[in-house]
């Protein structure tokens, strides 16, 4: 079938020192030989694949820009088909001129994502590296960058692969002895696909958890400070990015609507929530504050409860200690520079047994390590290195793995009823199916499309 050939700006609209202009399709070399002259007249369809060439782009008589030419015919390219870029002076005027031009000449202008869907359609990557294609251009850190190149490597695949190729086994062999009762026993069988599930069962779930890490690790700790008014929250918050950034009043209750940062220590990225303090009111505008606390408290990886300690607790603090039974949280004893009247032990007879207590000075910038030692050991025992585990980063992988899940354990329940065979079949096919759609295989073409779109555009 002969598609069309696509052509869009692939590098950033905005002025820079180069440009690239990417064609692919089966007239992407023929295009190209109408509108770029070579000295000596030279055509670049007579050329061998991937070299570079130099030369002109020309609108009929009227010459756009000097440029460098990349041939990479396929299947040896990105898409597969034949790929030619144009290296153009990167001014956003220039790249669109080239591009309109090699729209005239019978490309059409690509849609989001569409060379890279080229390369899924076309077979040289699955659904989950062409995703992962799009995290590695918006990877923000070294762990996102790394896990993304991991899937793009083809790591989750592998291991989606390996599991959806013991369900498979196991499926052919329940249908060929019921074909053939004859010569292939089901004696006994139940025991022996327990055990198989078993271990997909588990390796699922190692995957799963994965997920969380994978998340917190690439996108940072979404966190949420609380403590009643003047306890030093924004104090607290200034210390912890460096600067002047939440406004420090004497006031209490100033810090009234919600403040989202984003601060890296040494390489933890912590999505910092700073709310207003929590405490009865009858004031609105703080009510609102409040409400919103709580909400966060909920939803946060992480609590900081900063603790003014040079005041006594009072009912105030009782309330939001309240809020943290079973939440992973830091207590900041915070101005342990003044008078103690609040020590470690007194909040430790209100709070979880676990939670650490850690003295602090916000305004001297003291403890603030001890502090960031207890994060690294809370959510990456201690180290946040990259490790070799396969990450599950993506939200409709997750998905995917927590049904195929359910349907595996929907087949331990009909081995332990003891059910006939055939029921077997139905949910181990379901696993395996659903598994599927993580690399693309057995996708509807709206999913496809709806994965590809919100790629950006000349990727
Ligand atoms: P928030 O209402 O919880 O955000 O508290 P602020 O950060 O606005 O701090 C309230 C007051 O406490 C301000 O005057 C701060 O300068 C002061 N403060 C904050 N941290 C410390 C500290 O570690 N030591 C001392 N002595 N004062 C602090």
């Amino acid at each position: 079938m002969k598609t069309d050939t696509i052509a869009a700006i692939a590098t950033a609209m905005a002025g820079s020192g180069i440009g690239i202009v990417r064609i692919s399709g089966e007239e992407a070399v023929s295009i190209t030989d109408q509108i770029f002259h070579m000295p000596g007249g030279k055509k670049l369809s007579d050329m061998e694949t991937h070299t570079i060439h130099y030369g002109h782009i020309r609108d009929g008589e009227e010459v756009i820009d000097e440029v460098m030419v990349l041939l990479m015919r396929g299947p040896r390219s990105y898409t597969r088909e034949d790929t030619v870029e144009i290296d153009c002076h990167g001014g956003v005027y220039v790249m669109k001129r080239i591009l309109e031009t090699v729209i005239k000449y019978g490309a059409r202008p690509a849609e989001p994502g569409e060379f890279t869907k080229r390369a899924f359609l076309n077979g040289r990557i699955d659904l989950s590296q062409a995703e992962s294609v799009m995290d590695v251009i918006s990877a923000k850190n070294e762990f996102a960058l790394k896990s993304s190149m991991k899937q793009l490597s083809g790591a989750v695949s592998d291991a989606v692969k390996e599991i959806r190729g013991e369900i498979l086994h196991e499926i052919a062999f329940i249908e060929s002895a019921l074909d053939d009762p004859e010569h292939i026993s089901l004696d006994g069988y139940g025991e022996r696909l327990e055990l198989t599930i078993e271990g997909a069962v588990d390796r699922i779930e190692k995957l799963l958890a994965s997920s969380d890490n994978g998340r917190i690790l690439k996108e940072g700790i979404s966190t949420v400070i609380v403590g009643k008014p003047n306890a030093g929250k924004s104090s607290l918050l200034n210390t912890l990015l460096g600067e002047e950034r939440a406004i420090v009043t004497e006031i209490a209750g100033t810090t009234r609507d919600v403040l989202e940062e984003q601060i890296n220590l040494n390489g933890i990225v912590l999505n910092i929530i700073d709310t207003a303090g929590i405490r009865d009111t009858d004031d609105i505008v703080e009510k609102i504050g409040v409400d919103k606390a709580r909400k966060y408290v909920k939803d946060a990886d992480l609590i900081l409860y900063v603790v003014d300690a040079s005041t006594n607790l009072d009912e105030n603090d009782g309330e939001i200690m309240e809020l943290l039974h079973g939440r992973r949280t830091i207590i900041l004893l915070n101005k342990s520079d003044l008078t103690p009247l609040t020590t470690a032990e007194d909040i430790r007879a209100h709070v979880d047994k676990d939670c650490p207590v850690i003295s602090i000075s916000a305004r001297e910038q003291k403890g603030i390590d001890v502090f960031t030692e207890q994060i690294r050991e809370m959510f990456f025992r201690g180290e946040v290195t990259f490790n070799d585990e396969v990450y599950i980063t993506n939200i409709r992988h997750k998905t995917a793995l927590q049904e195929a899940l359910s349907s595996l354990h929907l087949v331990e329940q009909s081995i332990a009823d003891g059910m006939p065979e055939d029921f077997y079949s139905i949910d181990l096919m379901n696993a395996y199916e659903v598994l599927g759609t993580i690399i693309g295989e057995a996708v509807e073409d709206d999913l496809v499309n709806e994965i590809f779109s919100k790629f950006c555009l000349g990727k």
